[in-house]
């Protein structure tokens, strides 16, 4: 598994310098992610494979 700094977003990697970052968890382990990203997260989370293990699996809201 690739590593992830939960203090930055998993889509951008910018850091909370830089952009506010909302916090969650997934599968026990947390991420953040920040506005901008937060419409990709709901609508299309198959875009996260690869940065949000599982994420292949989440079913688009
Ligand atoms: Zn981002």
């Amino acid at each position: 598994m690739e590593n992830h700094n939960e203090d930055e977003c998993i889509f951008c990697k910018r850091n909370d310098n830089e952009v506010p970052l909302v916090g969650l968890s997934f599968r026990g382990i947390k991420y953040s992610i920040c506005p901008q990203h937060i419409p990709i997260l709901i609508h299309d989370p198959q875009k996260l494979a690869g940065m949000l293990p599982g994420a292949e699996d989440m079913v688009a809201g």
